[in-house]
């Protein structure tokens, strides 16, 4: 019998290699609905081929764009961030949550509200609402399945063994467009420059998140929402080569890592065959030809990021939605040009201090409502303090 899958953000990188998996074997699917933003040729090209039964772009003055491209099709076609949502509420066993930012928490949220498993990419929801999204798949009976390679990689080492036998858990970062430029060259870095990565193909925000580490630092803040672990416990080595995700070291000593080609399709995978391991067409590591693997420290100067993200773990409520929502500010900014590289962790420092006394212990209240009007006044205070973060 197919599988009822749901691909929500099918337009962007982890998007379509989904459906590059699902397009491997049509027969064990039936796709129920495709969401997307602006590339509406995409959508309606994936909604086509898939037989998707609804196609939802967020940007309602695409709407007409995506009828005319889907007309004669039968597909229903809706608009924004509501039919997003509501198309994601839509009977599925498996749903890929892939919208990139906080716009991804909603859809994900109702993805659970109707028991589907969802296998989440954006890590924007564990960042800003983890304790909302792990009671509503509680609520509903409802699975999580990380996508993100390193919190995969944790998942997998993780197979059959105790929480209790675990020590530290250590995640790997590659350091991005960056990693080997002197410290002083980095406020004049331009979001071109930032927008590429040495070892992975991703979409551009999250790739200048890699180059700053604010990328890093949300999946800090994902593992410890993700396995529940102390923040002591978790670590980060910047590891140039990509090829060990994350490693997790146990009471005895062990280390038990994960290692592979730096190829999303691999985590999606997992996600996907979960809990079998199906085939997954990834190139297959020759380690003798790699030949090395190096490691070193994570230097916060260069990535105040990281520093950050262990204060958000430690004041803990809604601290990780104000430190999300400022960090999307700021990157907005920079890609703006109205900010320098090295300001996206000033905006986002000040956004916290501001913000983090009077808002953060409210962990009792943390209700969707409450999180969209935290994002909300944490994005008007990270706004207001661009102008003034050059200066
Ligand atoms: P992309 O930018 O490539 O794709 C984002 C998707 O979200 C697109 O379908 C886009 O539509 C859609 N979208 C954009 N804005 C909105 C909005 N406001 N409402 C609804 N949909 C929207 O991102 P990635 O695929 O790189 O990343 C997706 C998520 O997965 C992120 O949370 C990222 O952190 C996470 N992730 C990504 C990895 C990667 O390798 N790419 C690795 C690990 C995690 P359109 O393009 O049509 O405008
Ligand atoms: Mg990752």
């Amino acid at each position: 019998m197919s599988r009822a899958i749901s691909v929500l953000g099918a337009t962007g990188s982890i998007g379509q290699n989904t459906l590059d998996l699902v397009a491997r074997a049509p027969e064990a699917y039936r796709v129920v609905a495709l969401t997307g933003g602006r590339n509406i040729a995409q959508l309606a090209a994936d909604t086509r081929r898939f037989r998707a039964e609804v196609a939802v772009t967020s940007e309602p003055a695409l709407l007409d764009d995506l009828r005319a491209a889907l007309a004669g099709s039968g597909v229903e076609v809706a608009a924004g961030p509501q039919a997003i949502a509501e198309a994601a509420a839509r009977p599925a066993d498996w749903v890929m949550s892939a919208i990139v930012g906080f716009a991804g928490l909603a859809p994900g949220i109702a993805a659970l509200g109707q028991g589907a498993t969802l296998a989440l990419a954006n890590k924007e929801s564990l960042v800003a609402a983890g304790a909302l999204v792990k009671a509503t798949a509680k609520a509903h009976g409802a699975r999580v399945l990380p996508v993100d390679s390193e919190h995969s990689a944790v998942f997998q080492a993780l197979v059959g063994e105790d929480m209790a036998a675990v020590e530290r858990i250590i995640i790997t970062a590659s350091g991005g467009a960056f990693r080997d430029w002197p410290l002083e060259k980095l406020a004049s870095a331009t979001p071109e420059q930032a927008a590429t990565h040495p070892n992975w193909d991703m979409g551009q925000r999250i790739t200048i998140d890699s180059a700053s580490m604010f990328n890093k630092a949300l999946e800090v803040i994902e593992t410890r929402e993700f396995f529940d672990v102390d923040p002591d416990r978790i670590e980060v080595l910047v590891h140039p080569e990509s090829l060990v995700h994350a490693l997790v070291g146990f009471t005895d000593g062990a280390l038990m890592a994960h290692v592979g080609p730096p190829d999303m399709r691999h985590a999606i995978g997992y996600a996907l065959h979960w809990p079998d391991r199906g085939h997954v067409p990834v190139e297959r590591l020759d380690l003798s030809r790699v030949a090395q693997l190096t490691f070193r420290p994570a230097d916060e100067a260069r990535w105040p990021a990281l520093r950050l993200a262990r204060e958000v773990m430690h004041q803990g409520g809604l601290s990780g939605c104000i430190f999300n929502a400022a960090k999307e500010i700021a990157l907005d900014a920079f890609i703006a040009r109205q900010i320098g590289f090295m300001d996206m962790a000033r905006v986002v420092e000040e956004t916290m201090t501001a913000m983090f006394t009077a808002n953060c212990h409210k962990a009792a209240q943390l209700t969707l409502d409450t999180i969209v009007e935290t994002d909300h006044l944490a994005r008007e205070r990270a706004g207001a303090l661009v102008p003034l973060a050059c200066n």
